[in-house]
């Protein structure tokens, strides 16, 4: 049996963006233009993972073998400029992917991308080779962000404490 959970509901509506939850009254238009949706035949459904917030189902929604509910999004946005009702959607799931990191149940690949971008100030470190290739098509070189700068914004979100250490 279900179980509805009020706190985990509540904390998504009390919330700036997640109030506009309520307003749903599940027409699907988002989930049939998600393109994520159309190339899983439906396994990833925005309307869905809409429904479950708003009803407190969070089992549904976490858990390892759920991870997909929520990280299937690529947050294109297309949801958000076409839902009739100006739901959050892209926010709410931000809720949902925030929660689920501070859960561990982050996908690995999401993990390893924030501590690149933690230690490098940027998600793909620069590489010689691509610095030849930009010199050869006469592309300007790319400046550094300031490593030291990025790491304090960083570390003050306590984005090291969320992600587990990656191995050398
Ligand atoms: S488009 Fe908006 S109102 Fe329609 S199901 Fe999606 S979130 Fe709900
Ligand atoms: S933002 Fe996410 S849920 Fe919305 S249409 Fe894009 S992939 Fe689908």
């Amino acid at each position: 049996m279900l179980t509805i959970d009020f706190d985990f509901r509540n904390q998504i509506i009390q919330s700036d963006i997640g109030k506009t939850l309520v307003y749903c009254y599940q027409c699907a238009t988002c989930s049939g233009a998600c393109p994520v949706a159309q190339v899983t035949n439906g396994r990833y459904n925005p309307r869905r993972l809409i429904l479950t917030s708003l009803l407190g189902l969070k089992e549904k929604i976490f858990g390892a073998e759920n991870s997909f509910e929520i990280w299937g999004c690529t947050v294109c946005d297309t949801c958000d400029e076409l839902c009739p009702q100006k739901v959050e959607l892209t926010e709410i799931f931000t809720i949902l992917k925030n929660i689920s990191v501070e859960r561990g149940e982050a996908p690995d690949h999401y993990t390893m991308q924030a501590s690149t971008i933690l230690e490098n100030g940027k998600a793909i470190p620069m590489q010689s080779a691509i610095e030849r290739r930009r010199e050869q098509l006469g592309l300007p070189k790319i400046v550094n962000p300031d490593i030291n700068e990025v790491k304090k914004l960083l570390k003050a979100t306590e984005l090291e404490k969320k992600i587990p250490k990656q191995e050398k």
